[in-house]
Protein backbone atom coordinates (compact mmCIF):
# COMPACT_ATOMS: atom_id res chain seq x y z
CA UNK A 1 0.00 0.00 0.00
CA UNK A 2 1.00 3.57 -0.43
CA UNK A 3 0.10 6.63 1.22
CA UNK A 4 0.28 10.07 -0.17
CA UNK A 5 1.29 12.79 1.62
CA UNK A 6 2.15 12.93 5.12
CA UNK A 7 0.16 16.19 6.58
CA UNK A 8 -2.79 15.41 8.91
CA UNK A 9 -4.73 12.84 6.83
CA UNK A 10 -1.70 10.72 5.75
CA UNK A 11 -0.04 10.89 9.40
CA UNK A 12 -3.42 9.19 10.64
CA UNK A 13 -3.46 6.85 7.56
CA UNK A 14 -0.33 5.78 8.68
CA UNK A 15 -1.13 5.60 12.44
CA UNK A 16 -3.91 3.62 11.84
CA UNK A 17 -2.56 1.15 9.11
CA UNK A 18 0.05 0.29 12.17
CA UNK A 19 -2.47 -0.42 14.60
CA UNK A 20 -4.64 -2.77 12.08
CA UNK A 21 -1.32 -4.76 11.96
CA UNK A 22 0.35 -3.19 8.53
CA UNK A 23 4.23 -2.88 9.28
CA UNK A 24 5.77 0.79 7.10
CA UNK A 25 8.11 -0.67 4.52
CA UNK A 26 7.04 -3.88 4.69
CA UNK A 27 3.26 -3.38 3.68
CA UNK A 28 3.54 0.18 3.36
CA UNK A 29 5.26 2.94 2.56
CA UNK A 30 4.09 7.08 3.29
CA UNK A 31 5.42 9.30 0.40
CA UNK A 32 5.98 13.11 0.64
CA UNK A 33 7.11 15.72 -1.50
CA UNK A 34 7.74 18.69 1.01
CA UNK A 35 11.43 18.89 2.27
CA UNK A 36 10.37 18.53 5.87
CA UNK A 37 7.39 16.79 8.24
CA UNK A 38 4.56 19.20 8.54
CA UNK A 39 2.14 18.81 5.97
CA UNK A 40 0.95 21.83 4.06
CA UNK A 41 1.42 23.48 7.97
CA UNK A 42 5.14 24.06 8.01
CA UNK A 43 4.57 26.37 4.86
CA UNK A 44 2.03 28.87 6.53
CA UNK A 45 2.79 32.42 7.30
CA UNK A 46 4.88 33.32 10.64
CA UNK A 47 1.92 35.54 11.71
CA UNK A 48 -0.59 32.62 11.56
CA UNK A 49 0.33 31.71 15.29
CA UNK A 50 -1.01 28.63 17.24
CA UNK A 51 -3.17 30.52 19.31
CA UNK A 52 -4.80 31.99 15.81
CA UNK A 53 -5.11 28.37 14.30
CA UNK A 54 -9.34 27.66 14.52
CA UNK A 55 -8.98 24.52 15.96
CA UNK A 56 -6.68 22.30 15.44
CA UNK A 57 -7.32 18.35 16.49
CA UNK A 58 -4.39 16.03 17.96
CA UNK A 59 -3.54 13.35 15.44
CA UNK A 60 -4.50 9.97 16.93
CA UNK A 61 -2.84 8.67 19.90
CA UNK A 62 -0.82 11.31 20.63
CA UNK A 63 -1.59 14.88 21.89
CA UNK A 64 -0.05 18.53 21.12
CA UNK A 65 0.53 19.76 24.55
CA UNK A 66 1.99 22.63 25.91
CA UNK A 67 2.36 24.51 23.14
CA UNK A 68 2.71 28.58 23.06
CA UNK A 69 -0.24 30.36 20.97
CA UNK A 70 1.94 32.68 20.46
CA UNK A 71 4.50 30.51 18.10
CA UNK A 72 3.85 30.72 14.58
CA UNK A 73 1.77 27.69 13.92
CA UNK A 74 4.33 26.36 11.08
CA UNK A 75 6.85 25.52 13.54
CA UNK A 76 4.41 24.24 16.34
CA UNK A 77 3.07 21.75 14.22
CA UNK A 78 6.08 20.59 12.32
CA UNK A 79 7.61 20.06 15.41
CA UNK A 80 4.49 18.53 16.79
CA UNK A 81 4.52 16.09 13.61
CA UNK A 82 8.38 15.16 13.54
CA UNK A 83 7.53 13.99 17.22
CA UNK A 84 4.52 11.68 16.19
CA UNK A 85 6.28 10.34 13.14
CA UNK A 86 9.00 9.28 15.31
CA UNK A 87 6.82 7.94 18.26
CA UNK A 88 4.84 5.57 15.75
CA UNK A 89 8.26 5.13 13.07
CA UNK A 90 6.00 5.99 10.61
CA UNK A 91 9.04 6.62 8.22
CA UNK A 92 7.91 8.73 5.78
CA UNK A 93 10.13 9.11 2.46
CA UNK A 94 10.53 12.33 1.67
CA UNK A 95 11.24 14.54 -0.65
CA UNK A 96 9.07 11.80 -2.73
CA UNK A 97 6.62 13.81 -5.39
CA UNK A 98 4.43 11.12 -6.80
CA UNK A 99 3.75 11.91 -10.64
CA UNK A 100 1.09 9.90 -11.85
CA UNK A 101 -0.81 6.75 -10.53
CA UNK A 102 -2.29 4.22 -13.22
CA UNK A 103 -3.27 0.62 -13.93
CA UNK A 104 -0.79 -1.92 -13.60
CA UNK A 105 -0.67 -5.73 -14.14
CA UNK A 106 -2.89 -8.55 -12.26
CA UNK A 107 -5.32 -5.74 -10.59
CA UNK A 108 -2.26 -3.54 -8.58
CA UNK A 109 -1.69 0.20 -9.05
CA UNK A 110 1.55 2.06 -10.13
CA UNK A 111 2.62 4.62 -7.83
CA UNK A 112 5.67 6.56 -10.24
CA UNK A 113 7.63 9.06 -8.00
CA UNK A 114 10.74 10.53 -8.32
CA UNK A 115 12.36 7.96 -6.68
CA UNK A 116 10.60 5.09 -8.48
CA UNK A 117 8.09 3.28 -8.92
CA UNK A 118 5.42 1.28 -6.52
CA UNK A 119 3.09 -1.01 -7.15
CA UNK A 120 0.06 -1.06 -4.45
CA UNK A 121 -2.83 -3.32 -4.03
CA UNK A 122 -4.42 0.06 -2.77
CA UNK A 123 -3.60 4.38 -2.09
CA UNK A 124 -4.61 6.31 0.54
CA UNK A 125 -4.43 9.80 -1.11
CA UNK A 126 -3.72 12.61 1.56
CA UNK A 127 -2.42 15.14 -0.78
CA UNK A 128 -4.50 18.38 0.49
CA UNK A 129 -4.94 21.12 -1.63
CA UNK A 130 -1.86 23.78 -0.65
CA UNK A 131 0.16 22.35 -3.87
CA UNK A 132 -2.82 23.89 -5.99
CA UNK A 133 -3.62 27.28 -5.27
CA UNK A 134 -6.53 28.62 -7.09
CA UNK A 135 -5.73 31.61 -9.30
CA UNK A 136 -9.18 33.34 -11.43
CA UNK A 137 -8.24 34.98 -14.23
CA UNK A 138 -9.14 38.66 -14.93
CA UNK A 139 -8.31 40.40 -18.08
CA UNK A 140 -5.62 42.63 -17.72
CA UNK A 141 -3.70 40.68 -15.57
CA UNK A 142 -0.72 40.08 -17.19
CA UNK A 143 -0.39 43.88 -17.53
CA UNK A 144 -0.22 44.93 -14.12
CA UNK A 145 2.93 46.49 -12.70
CA UNK A 146 2.68 45.54 -8.98
CA UNK A 147 2.83 42.54 -7.35
CA UNK A 148 0.26 39.81 -7.59
CA UNK A 149 0.73 36.90 -5.12
CA UNK A 150 -1.63 34.23 -3.56
CA UNK A 151 -2.11 33.09 -0.22
CA UNK A 152 0.12 30.52 -0.35
CA UNK A 153 2.90 32.78 -0.79
CA UNK A 154 1.87 34.97 2.15
CA UNK A 155 4.52 36.14 3.96
CA UNK A 156 3.11 38.13 6.66
CA UNK A 157 1.61 41.48 7.09
CA UNK A 158 5.07 43.51 7.27
CA UNK A 159 5.54 42.85 3.87
CA UNK A 160 3.02 45.50 2.72
CA UNK A 161 3.98 48.40 4.62
CA UNK A 162 3.44 51.81 2.69
CA UNK A 163 1.56 49.88 -0.09
CA UNK A 164 -1.86 49.97 -1.52
CA UNK A 165 -3.01 46.24 -1.47
CA UNK A 166 -6.55 44.92 -3.15
CA UNK A 167 -7.36 41.50 -1.07
CA UNK A 168 -9.80 38.94 -3.07
CA UNK A 169 -11.53 36.59 -1.67
CA UNK A 170 -13.94 36.26 0.81
CA UNK A 171 -13.36 32.97 2.76
CA UNK A 172 -11.11 33.01 6.11
CA UNK A 173 -7.71 33.79 4.64
CA UNK A 174 -9.06 37.16 3.07
CA UNK A 175 -10.71 38.57 6.25
CA UNK A 176 -7.37 38.05 7.96
CA UNK A 177 -5.01 39.06 5.44
CA UNK A 178 -6.56 42.22 5.78
CA UNK A 179 -7.57 42.78 9.46
CA UNK A 180 -2.95 42.37 9.59
CA UNK A 181 -2.30 44.51 6.68
CA UNK A 182 -4.36 47.15 7.35
CA UNK A 183 -2.38 48.70 10.16
CA UNK A 184 0.56 48.42 8.23
CA UNK A 185 -0.50 49.03 4.52
CA UNK A 186 -1.41 52.80 3.08
CA UNK A 187 -4.75 51.47 2.05
CA UNK A 188 -6.53 48.56 1.72
CA UNK A 189 -9.58 47.35 -0.89
CA UNK A 190 -11.67 44.22 -0.31
CA UNK A 191 -13.06 42.10 -2.85
CA UNK A 192 -15.16 39.50 -3.33
CA UNK A 193 -17.39 37.27 -6.06
CA UNK A 194 -20.52 37.19 -3.48
CA UNK A 195 -21.35 39.29 -0.85
CA UNK A 196 -19.77 37.66 2.41
CA UNK A 197 -22.10 35.76 5.06
CA UNK A 198 -21.52 36.77 8.39
CA UNK A 199 -22.42 34.24 10.86
CA UNK A 200 -23.41 34.87 14.86
CA UNK A 201 -22.72 32.47 17.25
CA UNK A 202 -19.85 29.75 17.54
CA UNK A 203 -18.54 27.43 15.27
CA UNK A 204 -20.08 24.92 17.10
CA UNK A 205 -20.40 20.84 17.02
CA UNK A 206 -23.60 21.25 15.10
CA UNK A 207 -22.22 23.64 12.50
CA UNK A 208 -19.52 21.86 11.66
CA UNK A 209 -21.60 18.58 11.33
CA UNK A 210 -24.55 20.57 9.03
CA UNK A 211 -21.23 21.98 6.91
CA UNK A 212 -19.69 18.52 6.16
CA UNK A 213 -23.11 17.12 5.01
CA UNK A 214 -23.47 19.67 2.49
CA UNK A 215 -19.75 18.99 1.35
CA UNK A 216 -20.50 15.22 2.14
CA UNK A 217 -23.81 15.64 -0.64
CA UNK A 218 -21.57 18.23 -3.58
CA UNK A 219 -19.22 14.80 -3.49
CA UNK A 220 -21.36 12.12 -3.41
CA UNK A 221 -22.82 13.46 -6.67
CA UNK A 222 -19.17 13.89 -8.33
CA UNK A 223 -18.93 17.46 -7.65
CA UNK A 224 -15.82 18.99 -6.90
CA UNK A 225 -15.94 20.01 -3.39
CA UNK A 226 -16.29 23.81 -1.58
CA UNK A 227 -14.55 24.83 1.51
CA UNK A 228 -16.33 24.56 4.75
CA UNK A 229 -16.13 28.47 4.96
CA UNK A 230 -18.45 28.59 1.46
CA UNK A 231 -21.15 26.84 3.31
CA UNK A 232 -20.91 28.34 6.75
CA UNK A 233 -20.11 31.78 6.17
CA UNK A 234 -17.74 33.53 8.61
CA UNK A 235 -17.93 33.34 12.00
CA UNK A 236 -18.09 36.91 13.61
CA UNK A 237 -15.78 37.26 16.24
CA UNK A 238 -14.26 40.03 17.43
CA UNK A 239 -11.61 40.94 15.11
CA UNK A 240 -14.31 40.71 12.14
CA UNK A 241 -16.70 42.67 14.12
CA UNK A 242 -14.12 45.23 14.69
CA UNK A 243 -12.98 44.93 11.31
CA UNK A 244 -16.29 45.74 10.09
CA UNK A 245 -17.06 48.83 12.53
CA UNK A 246 -13.85 50.26 11.30
CA UNK A 247 -14.45 49.96 7.53
CA UNK A 248 -11.22 47.20 7.29
CA UNK A 249 -13.70 44.98 6.23
CA UNK A 250 -15.71 46.84 3.86
CA UNK A 251 -16.61 44.59 0.79
CA UNK A 252 -16.87 45.20 -2.44
CA UNK A 253 -18.18 43.76 -5.70
CA UNK A 254 -15.46 42.13 -7.70
CA UNK A 255 -13.69 44.09 -10.37
CA UNK A 256 -14.03 43.52 -13.90
CA UNK A 257 -10.36 44.35 -15.11
CA UNK A 258 -7.04 44.53 -14.19
CA UNK A 259 -4.47 47.44 -15.50
CA UNK A 260 -1.12 48.60 -15.48
CA UNK A 261 -1.67 50.51 -12.22
CA UNK A 262 -4.88 48.70 -10.35
CA UNK A 263 -8.30 47.40 -10.52
CA UNK A 264 -11.62 48.85 -12.63
CA UNK A 265 -15.07 48.39 -12.51
CA UNK A 266 -17.14 48.60 -15.72
CA UNK A 267 -19.12 51.78 -14.21
CA UNK A 268 -15.48 53.21 -14.62
CA UNK A 269 -14.87 53.36 -10.95
CA UNK A 270 -11.39 52.60 -10.18
CA UNK A 271 -8.53 51.55 -7.36
CA UNK A 272 -4.88 52.63 -7.79
CA UNK A 273 -3.15 49.36 -6.27
CA UNK A 274 0.69 48.08 -5.71
CA UNK A 275 -0.46 44.82 -4.55
CA UNK A 276 -3.28 42.35 -5.43
CA UNK A 277 -3.44 39.37 -2.80
CA UNK A 278 -5.16 36.54 -4.14
CA UNK A 279 -6.93 35.00 -1.26
CA UNK A 280 -8.85 32.97 -3.35
CA UNK A 281 -8.32 29.74 -2.27
CA UNK A 282 -7.07 26.33 -3.00
CA UNK A 283 -8.05 23.09 -4.92
CA UNK A 284 -7.54 19.46 -4.58
CA UNK A 285 -4.11 19.05 -5.58
CA UNK A 286 -4.86 15.37 -7.63
CA UNK A 287 -3.41 15.96 -10.47
CA UNK A 288 -1.16 12.79 -9.99
CA UNK A 289 -4.95 10.64 -10.34
CA UNK A 290 -5.34 12.02 -13.64
CA UNK A 291 -4.23 8.44 -15.80
CA UNK A 292 -6.90 5.95 -13.74
CA UNK A 293 -9.65 8.60 -15.14
CA UNK A 294 -11.33 8.89 -11.56
CA UNK A 295 -13.55 12.28 -12.49
CA UNK A 296 -16.90 12.31 -13.06
CA UNK A 297 -18.49 14.74 -15.59
CA UNK A 298 -19.39 17.26 -12.92
CA UNK A 299 -15.66 17.75 -12.58
CA UNK A 300 -15.05 16.07 -9.47
CA UNK A 301 -14.42 12.70 -8.07
CA UNK A 302 -17.62 10.32 -6.75
CA UNK A 303 -16.64 9.01 -3.39
CA UNK A 304 -18.40 6.73 -1.00
CA UNK A 305 -17.49 7.47 2.84
CA UNK A 306 -13.72 8.00 1.55
CA UNK A 307 -13.28 5.13 -1.79
CA UNK A 308 -13.69 6.38 -5.29
CA UNK A 309 -16.48 5.04 -6.73
CA UNK A 310 -14.99 4.34 -10.20
CA UNK A 311 -12.27 2.21 -8.15
CA UNK A 312 -12.38 1.08 -4.94
CA UNK A 313 -8.05 0.64 -4.44
CA UNK A 314 -8.03 4.58 -4.18
CA UNK A 315 -9.10 6.21 -0.76
CA UNK A 316 -9.20 10.08 -0.57
CA UNK A 317 -8.57 11.62 2.78
CA UNK A 318 -8.53 14.68 3.49
CA UNK A 319 -11.07 15.50 0.28
CA UNK A 320 -13.89 17.10 0.27
CA UNK A 321 -15.85 17.06 3.41
CA UNK A 322 -12.76 15.35 5.52
CA UNK A 323 -10.57 18.41 4.76
CA UNK A 324 -10.05 19.33 7.87
CA UNK A 325 -7.95 18.18 11.00
CA UNK A 326 -10.67 16.35 12.57
CA UNK A 327 -12.65 14.87 9.20
CA UNK A 328 -8.83 13.77 8.29
CA UNK A 329 -8.86 11.46 11.43
CA UNK A 330 -11.97 10.32 10.73
CA UNK A 331 -11.69 9.37 7.49
CA UNK A 332 -8.09 8.09 7.73
CA UNK A 333 -9.76 5.47 10.34
CA UNK A 334 -12.86 4.75 7.65
CA UNK A 335 -10.30 4.26 5.15
CA UNK A 336 -8.25 2.06 6.70
CA UNK A 337 -10.93 -0.16 7.97
CA UNK A 338 -11.95 -0.57 4.14
CA UNK A 339 -8.25 -0.99 3.09
CA UNK A 340 -8.53 -3.80 5.34
CA UNK A 341 -11.49 -5.51 4.27
CA UNK A 342 -10.76 -5.05 0.53
CA UNK A 343 -7.57 -6.95 1.04
CA UNK A 344 -8.61 -9.91 3.60
CA UNK A 345 -11.95 -10.51 1.32
CA UNK A 346 -12.13 -14.01 0.71
CA UNK A 347 -12.31 -14.36 -3.14
CA UNK A 348 -15.88 -15.31 -3.92
CA UNK A 349 -16.41 -18.86 -5.65
CA UNK A 350 -17.00 -18.37 -9.43
C1 LIG B 1 -4.44 28.94 6.12
C2 LIG B 1 -5.14 27.70 6.53
C3 LIG B 1 -5.48 27.49 7.87
C4 LIG B 1 -6.14 26.34 8.27
N1 LIG B 1 -6.48 26.19 9.58
C5 LIG B 1 -7.12 25.07 9.97
C6 LIG B 1 -7.50 24.87 11.34
O1 LIG B 1 -7.26 25.72 12.18
N2 LIG B 1 -8.13 23.72 11.69
C7 LIG B 1 -8.40 22.76 10.77
O2 LIG B 1 -8.98 21.71 11.13
N3 LIG B 1 -8.07 22.90 9.48
C8 LIG B 1 -7.44 24.03 9.06
N4 LIG B 1 -7.11 24.19 7.73
C9 LIG B 1 -7.42 23.15 6.81
C10 LIG B 1 -6.17 22.25 6.85
O3 LIG B 1 -5.40 22.48 5.73
C11 LIG B 1 -6.51 20.81 7.09
O4 LIG B 1 -7.26 20.68 8.22
C12 LIG B 1 -5.32 19.87 7.26
O5 LIG B 1 -4.18 20.48 7.75
C13 LIG B 1 -5.04 19.32 5.93
O6 LIG B 1 -4.29 18.16 6.12
P1 LIG B 1 -3.99 17.24 4.89
O7 LIG B 1 -3.14 16.13 5.41
O8 LIG B 1 -5.23 16.88 4.19
O9 LIG B 1 -3.17 18.17 3.87
P2 LIG B 1 -1.71 18.81 3.93
O10 LIG B 1 -1.32 19.26 5.26
O11 LIG B 1 -1.69 19.77 2.79
O12 LIG B 1 -0.77 17.58 3.56
C14 LIG B 1 -0.66 17.09 2.26
C15 LIG B 1 0.73 16.54 2.08
O13 LIG B 1 0.79 15.91 0.82
C16 LIG B 1 2.01 16.21 0.20
N5 LIG B 1 1.80 16.09 -1.24
C17 LIG B 1 0.91 16.78 -2.01
N6 LIG B 1 0.99 16.36 -3.30
C18 LIG B 1 1.95 15.40 -3.33
C19 LIG B 1 2.50 14.59 -4.37
N7 LIG B 1 2.05 14.65 -5.64
N8 LIG B 1 3.50 13.73 -4.05
C20 LIG B 1 3.95 13.64 -2.78
N9 LIG B 1 3.47 14.37 -1.76
C21 LIG B 1 2.48 15.23 -2.02
C22 LIG B 1 2.35 17.62 0.66
O14 LIG B 1 3.75 17.84 0.62
C23 LIG B 1 1.79 17.64 2.08
O15 LIG B 1 2.78 17.33 3.04
C24 LIG B 1 -6.45 25.35 7.31
C25 LIG B 1 -6.10 25.54 5.97
C26 LIG B 1 -5.47 26.70 5.57
C27 LIG B 1 -5.11 26.91 4.12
Amino acid sequence: MVVIGAGQAGLAGAYHLRRTGFEPERDFVVLDHAPAPGGAWQFRWPSLTYGKVHGMHALPGMELTGADPARPSSEVVAEYFDAYERRFDLRVRRPVDVTAVREGAGGRLLVETSDGTWSARAVINATGTWDRPFWPRYPGQETFRGRQLHTARYPGPEAFAGLRVVVVGGGASGTQHLLEIAPYAAGTTWVTRRPPVFREGPFDEGVGRAAVALVEERVRQGLPPKSVVSVTGLSLNDAIRQGLADGVLHRLPMFDRITPDGVEWADGRRVDADVILWATGFRAAIDHLAPLRLREPGGGIRIEGTRAVADPRIHLVGYGPSASTIGANRAARAAVRDIKRLLTEEPVAA
